[in-house]
């Protein structure tokens, strides 16, 4: 059995909640800090906040035990051995990455910092981040031998956010010390050994059997420069799967086949090449255009990246027009949408192309009735309900009487909808997926008229 190491982590969001209760479940005792009272407050009384499968249990299973949370930093920092940052690094005005959450942390680190620790960035940030850490840290009158500073970048996903930790393809530890990369090697030990995995799972239906997952142990700005490029690596294959998209589109042909025919390609892979109305999220739209940045700062033309935004962005006014040669004229038309969030499986709407479509939507005068499983009570918050837009109860609800149905995130329950009820519910048989979620036949058999994104439309 692996050593349990104390951990903390600093910010409890999608990513430092499901990595809290994630380190428990491999066997560590984990604190976890957020300066948002309400939220420690509503994860001390077994509330999760966010739509993350599989949280609910781990946290209901560690939660004031192996977990504790709290808003005091500082005892946090006394009693861990390793502490991790997880706060937010939004994008600022200028593109770069806002790392002042990230300094805010550094320096409370700092003030209360006696006997050595290990901080670890685990939050998505630029090249020399680690540097600026060390550099405050320093600032704040810590001795250079009292702490190490480690990049951990993290590769989950959110929707399958606690698997995708538990069972990743990869860890990567970027550090400049040797002291410090055998704790992070510690912290994985239970995964990188294997020894989690024989373990009876706790977590229902996810398999306990796999390869450990390799631990790549680099310098931290490879680390720091590995994430990002990961980020701006698979945006990239998004925007170039689309981009193909519309020349099918244009030449009759099927992306569906084009990207089975690509994908079998083992260089090239089939994951990440279906098409859509472009990427969203907390991550991929920050991260493309930190990275830009970052080169721009270093005299370098990384232009590709500004390309693959602008396909991105062209990718929902598309979809647009789709929606507008599907009914001839927008004004007035009564739209159901299904999908709020930026993909499947989570409540963030963050940089949703969902919400895009649906603020243009009510733009060009449609009425809208939108449903999402998760995300509604978000969305409410940021663009309430008034006289063209209702959130409805489920799909049937939004669907009632509406000229079309839109599809606008990839929900698993959507693509299992009852085609049969659909067809009777709505006022025309107008489907306009966004995810292409449907096959175009079944629909054609069902009496839809059917267009997607790439294939050829049917009805
Ligand atoms: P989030 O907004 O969900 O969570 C951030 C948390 O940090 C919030 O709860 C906030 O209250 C807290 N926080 C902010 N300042 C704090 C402070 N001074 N002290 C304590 N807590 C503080 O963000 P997230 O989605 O979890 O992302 C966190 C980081 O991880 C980002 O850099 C992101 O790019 C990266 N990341 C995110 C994902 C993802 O899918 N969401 C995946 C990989 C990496």
């Amino acid at each position: 059995m692996s050593e349990a190491i104390s951990i903390a982590v600093v910010g409890s969001g999608y990513v430092g909640l499901v990595a809290a209760v994630c380190f428990a479940e491999m066997g560590h005792d984990v604190i976890c800090v957020d300066n948002d009272e309400r939220k420690v407050a509503a994860l001390q009384g077994g509330d999760t906040l966010i739509h993350e499968n599989y949280l609910p249990e781990l946290l209901e299973r560690y939660r004031n035990t192996k977990v504790r949370f709290t808003t005091d930093l500082a005892e946090a920092t006394r009693e861990c051995e390793a502490i991790f940052i997880a706060v937010g690094t939004p994008q600022s005005e200028t593109g770069d990455a806002d790392l002042s959450y990230v300094e805010a942390v550094a320096c409370e680190i700092a003030r209360s910092l006696t006997s050595y620790k290990v901080i670890v960035e685990k939050s998505t940030v630029p090249v020399y981040t680690n540097e600026w850490i060390r550099r405050a840290i320093e600032r704040n009158g810590v001795a250079r031998e009292l702490f190490d500073v480690v990049s951990n970048p993290e590769f989950l996903r959110e929707g399958t956010a606690v698997v995708d930790f538990l069972h990743p393809d990869r860890i990567v530890v970027g550090a400049d010390s040797e002291r410090a990369a055998a704790l992070l090697n510690g912290i994985y030990a239970p995964l990188t050994t294997g020894e989690y995995y024989t373990r009876p799972s706790h977590i229902e239906g996810v398999c306990n059997v796999a390869t450990p997952p390799p631990l790549l142990n680099t310098s931290t700005k490879s680390a720091e420069i590995i994430k990002h490029a990961s980020n701006a690596f698979l945006a990239v294959k998004i925007s170039f799967i689309n981009a193909v998209s519309n020349l099918c589109e244009a030449t009759d042909a099927n992306v569906e086949q084009v990207a089975r025919g690509i994908g079998l390609d083992s260089r090239i892979g089939p994951k990440f090449l279906r098409p859509g109305i472009g990427y969203g999220g907390s991550c991929f739209p920050k991260d493309v255009a930190a990275f830009r940045s970052v080169a721009e700062q270093l005299g370098i033309d990384f232009g590709m990246l500004s390309e693959v935004e602008k396909i991105n962005a062209s990718q929902k006014k598309r979809f647009l027009a789709k929606v507008r040669s599907a009914l001839w004229t927008l004004r007035g038309k009564r739209l159901a949408v299904l999908g709020l969030a930026f993909k499947g499986e989570t409540d963030d709407i963050r940089e949703s192309p969902a919400i895009d479509l649906v603020e243009m939507l009510i733009g060009e005068g449609c009425t809208v009735a939108a449903y999402d499983p998760a995300a509604i009570k978000r969305t409410e918050q940021e663009l309430p309900a008034g006289a063209q837009l209702r959130y409805a109860t489920d799909a049937f609800d939004a669907a009632n009487d509406a000229d079309a149905l839109l599809v606008l995130t990839d929900w698993a329950e959507f693509a299992a909808i009852d085609l049969d009820k659909l067809y009777a519910t709505l006022r025309y048989p107008i489907v306009i997926d966004g995810r292409n979620l449907f096959d175009p036949s079944v629909m054609q058999e069902h009496g839809f008229t059917y267009l997607s994104v790439g294939r050829p439309s049917v009805g």
